[in-house]
């Protein structure tokens, strides 16, 4: 049985309770300069928690959603750890993995190795990223040449191993990145494995969102008597993101859409579906619209989905549509809007989704069109959450013969209670909804801000997505 200790959150010695820098977190010099580089400054509470029992060496377990930090709540620890044996040799047997981070999927492994790279920037410390759907052979030379980090999806390691192009017999750290995911999405063969390869003695460090069961198992079966860590209640969603929820019908979801998306005059908007058919249809659908979207999702290359993602975050494609598996663990600076198109039936995938919104104290919103079908998965994620949310209607402008005149453009929100009755309401009333008045609060400091104008068909209904911009 694994033996956890509860973190105390109000020992004095705890950076977290005393909110220092991170000089107090004991890090090297070359780390705390890049630290600065990326423009942190505090340790986020993941951030003030994890690093003092790594550095200390123990194992971890740590309950950290997406966009609390964790990603550097492990890889500036193992990095410090691996600085004294941090060389400039040519040699590539003086770099063998010392360092081994698994995520579960391509996107994640990229942004994952992303970060350890701008931290390691002013050590000698190398790092790679493997991931499959790409040719094996143009990973392979970089591999040869020596890595003392490297990133893996659990499928292309093994390849990489049974290549043997790679050795794990020095490897002194593992991460475990998002191991609920690893779990849901079937690697636990393929983690045995790896795990068999490496050496006994060596230092585990697991984060995931939330803790099954399963997860639980895994830490038993894996972990030294970990530490755990939780920052925040598992499955809780996050303050800053304002959640609403629309009932539609699911054949009114794409007119629904395109109202809301055409409203708003500038911002990046990922939507969530359940089926890559969907993904492809919808972001075809909005681009038909004159809406610059893009799809992503598991039957795209990689080099497709790569694409897609880099335009996404400079600003050419102002629409990102994505499933769950290829959206997760994508860090997108400021995304200040996430729409759930459909319903995830499993509660968690919710918590993600949303997750991808109000990063790092920014203020997002997560709108969700919920069907009546779909009542039922948001009765189970309210249960998970801990928290109600009223459902609300909004009139939806119907092109065609049966459209009402362009002077009543204006959209309105009723409370669920109204909705038996008030199907399409008169299109006068104000916005009943005083939220929808408010305008866009940002709470930290916008840095290149990318602003592209989806339509100039602007409609008082931008109020509806979060006050982003009021047409005054
Ligand atoms: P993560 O949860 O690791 O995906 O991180 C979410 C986002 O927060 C990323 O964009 C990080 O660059 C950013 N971030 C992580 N730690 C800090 C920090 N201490 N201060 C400011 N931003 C941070």
């Amino acid at each position: 049985m694994t033996e956890t200790a509860i973190f105390d959150d109000h020992d004095s010695k705890n950076p977290a309770f005393q909110n220092l820098g991170f000089d107090s977190l004991g890090l090297a010099p070359e780390l705390l300069k890049a630290l600065t580089e990326s423009g942190y400054t505090t340790p986020t509470p993941i951030q003030a928690q994890a690093i003092p029992v790594a550095l200390a060496g123990g194992d971890l377990m740590a309950g950290a959603q997406t966009g609390t930090g964790k990603t550097a709540a492990f890889a500036l620890p193992l990095l410090q750890k691996l600085l004294p044996l941090a060389n400039t040799s040519a040699s590539p047997a003086k770099h063998p993995v010392r360092a081994l981070i698994l995520t579960p999927t391509r996107e994640l492994a990229i942004q994952v190795e992303e970060s350890v790279k701008a931290y390691a920037k002013h050590t000698p410390l190398r790092s790679l990223v493997v991931y499959g759907g790409v040719d094996i052979k143009t990973q392979t030379p970089h591999l040869k040449t020596g890595v003392e980090v490297l990133v893996a999806t659990p499928g292309r390691l093994l390849d990489h191993i049974e290549q043997k192009t790679l050795q794990l017999n020095q490897v002194q750290i593992l991460v475990l990145d998002e191991a609920d995911r690893m779990l849901d999405m079937g690697f636990m063969p393929d983690l045995k494995r790896i795990l068999a390869l490496l050496p006994k003695q060596r230092q585990n460090l697991m984060f995931s969102a939330t803790f099954s069961n399963d997860i639980k198992k895994l830490a038993d079966d894996f972990l030294t008597k970990p530490q755990l860590i939780e920052v925040a209640r598992s499955n809780a969603t996050n303050d800053n993101v304002t959640q609403k929820v629309y009932q539609v019908a699911q054949s009114d979801k794409e007119a629904l859409l395109i109202q809301l998306l055409k409203a708003t005059d500038s911002k990046q908007v990922l939507i969530f579906t359940k089926t890559k058919i969907t993904a492809s249809r919808l972001s075809r659908s909005l681009e038909r619209e004159g809406i610059a979207a893009d799809a992503i999702h598991g039957d795209k290359t990689q080099q497709e989905r790569i694409k897609a993602l880099d335009a996404f975050k400079s600003g050419t494609v102002a629409v990102l549509v994505a499933t769950d598996v290829a959206a997760r663990g994508l860090d997108i600076d400021q995304l200040p809007m996430v729409i759930n198109y459909e319903i995830p039936s499993a509660p968690e995938d919710y918590v993600h989704r949303i997750g991808r919104t109000g990063r790092a104290g920014a203020l997002g919103i997560a709108i969700s069109f919920v069907s009546p079908e779909e009542d039922k998965y948001m009765v189970e994620i309210e249960k998970l959450i801990k928290r109600q949310i009223t459902k609300e209607i909004i009139a939806i402008e119907k092109p065609g013969p049966r459209s009402r005149p362009s002077s009543h453009k204006t959209s309105h929100v009723v409370s669920s209670q109204d909705a038996a009755t008030t199907k399409r309401l008169p299109p006068k009333k104000k916005n009943i909804d005083p939220w929808f008045d408010k305008p866009y609060e940002a709470v930290i400091e916008k840095k290149d801000a990318i602003t592209r104008s989806i339509s100039k068909n602007k409609a008082p209904i931008a109020a509806l997505l979060g006050g982003l911009r009021l047409n005054k």
